[in-house]
């Protein structure tokens, strides 16, 4: 088993997973599934998290004390903000590109757009609720959100990774400024912290197949229900808008991203894809950026060979504010729902989803449909209505899926962007 590599295992798991859960979908014993094979799905889902937080606040440390003086700290930190808005620029542009270019929304038949809306409304309602209790909120509450007032609060919970970040980075500069032999052993013991870690994470990453298998075969029988014809035929009809985020998503992961690479990196993106594989795969099992930090971390560091100065900050910033995938997922959607209304799109409604998506892409946490709940922000502010996302809910796991690959493929070409960069 060892000598197969790790990519091909999940590889592997995710086919096994994949059979499991059509079979278990026709035969009508999901609850197999349920009982005992999704668990281990969850058991990998909840290590990989487990170790997400410990892994930030020892590695972030460990990279920022390794920094001979602060000035190169702020320059990383101001390159690496200006390439995330750069890249969620353009993913947001090539979506309206490919949205306007194909309208899926044009031809969309009136009697399915009704029978979505009533199909979808009440899961909408829960959805928009959770939007109502944010917009009350000020125009700075997200900045105020970032500085933490109980350190051990934040650890508490793993949306707060913004948090851990900014104590992690006090901290860590405190330790360039002091340099004293006190402090010396505790930047040697968090160091030594951070190496145990790693080790964490190559163990889970040994139960990685076991746990894609198990997640994939869930979620084909959580997605099918008892109905399988029935989600079939939802793919029928928005597939075409699927199609449209998906050539969206891959053109931005297999045209844009490599050129990019070669332009400021110089770096073989051959290289990149072949090492970001296994990412690719924890990533499109967990719908989740965050949870697959622990596995981004270790292969931008270990096979692409970024030093850790670098990814420990451009990595964990990047999975709660860099979402490519997911702003190009949300243009798309606005406009599909637009299209489907029949509203007449202006420039002016183009500009502001392209500021909308960039900063709701910004807003929106790295886990499982996040992505569709702020789109709540785009369409407000476009004019577009909210009960359109009734018409797209059905499909948004899938797609999550995918725009999670690209979020994450993202910050990891921004990584060795940044290393080459500061070379
Ligand atoms: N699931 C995505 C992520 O974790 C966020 C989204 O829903 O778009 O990156």
């Amino acid at each position: 088993m060892k000598k197969i590599p790790l990519y091909a295992r999940i590889l592997i798991g995710m086919l096994i997973g994949g059979i499991f859960g059509i079979i278990a979908v026709y035969t009508n014993t999901g609850w197999i599934v349920d009982d005992w094979i999704k668990p281990f799905g969850v058991i990998f889902l909840k290590l990989l998290k487990l170790v997400a937080i410990p892994l930030i606040f020892a590695s972030l440390i460990t990279g920022i004390s390794g920094l001979s003086d602060i000035t190169k700290l702020s320059r990383i930190g101001f390159k690496t903000l200006l390439f995330y808005i750069f890249t969620t620029i353009v993913a947001v542009t090539i979506g309206l590109l490919f949205v306007t270019t194909f309208k899926p929304g044009q031809s969309f038949p009136e009697e399915k757009r009704i029978e979505l809306l009533s199909k979808y409304s009440q899961v909408l309602e829960t959805k928009t609720n959770v939007i109502e209790k944010t917009k009350s909120d000020g125009p700075l509450k997200f900045i105020v959100e970032i500085v933490p007032d109980n350190i051990v609060a934040s650890a508490s919970n793993n949306s707060n990774m913004l948090q851990i970040i900014f104590f992690a980075i006090l901290f860590g500069v405190a330790i360039v400024v002091l340099k004293s032999p006190k402090v010396e052993i505790v930047r040697d013991f968090i160091s030594g912290i951070n190496d145990i870690i790693l080790k964490i994470i190559d163990f889970i990453m040994y139960f990685a197949p076991i746990g894609v298998m198990a997640l994939l075969a869930g979620l084909i029988v959580d997605y099918s229900g008892n109905n399988p014809s029935q989600s079939l035929k939802l793919f029928e009809t928005l597939g075409y808008y699927a199609l449209v985020v998906i050539l969206g998503l891959l053109f931005l992961g297999f045209v844009i991203y490599p050129t990019f690479l070669r332009i400021f990196a110089k770096f073989p993106f051959k290289n990149f894809y072949k090492e970001m594989f296994p990412v690719h795969l924890v990533a499109f099992s967990t719908s989740s950026s965050a949870a697959t930090l622990p596995v981004t971390m270790e292969q931008v560091e270990k096979g692409l060979g970024v030093r850790n100065e670098i990814a420990s900050f451009v990595l964990p910033v990047g999975v709660t504010v860099n979402m490519d995938g997911t702003s190009l997922y949300q243009a798309v959607a606005a406009v599909f729902i637009a299209q489907v209304f029949g509203i007449e799109m202006t420039f002016f409604h183009f500009l502001t989803i392209l500021f909308t998506a960039t900063l709701a892409s910004i807003g929106t946490a790295a886990v499982p449909g996040a992505g569709v709940v702020m789109l709540v922000i785009v369409l407000n502010a476009a004019g577009i209505p909210v009960e359109g996302l009734a018409l797209i809910l059905a499909i948004d796991r899938p797609l999550d899926m995918i725009r999670t690959v690209i979020n994450v493929t993202s910050d990891a070409m921004i990584a060795v962007i940044i290393d080459r960069n500061e070379k």
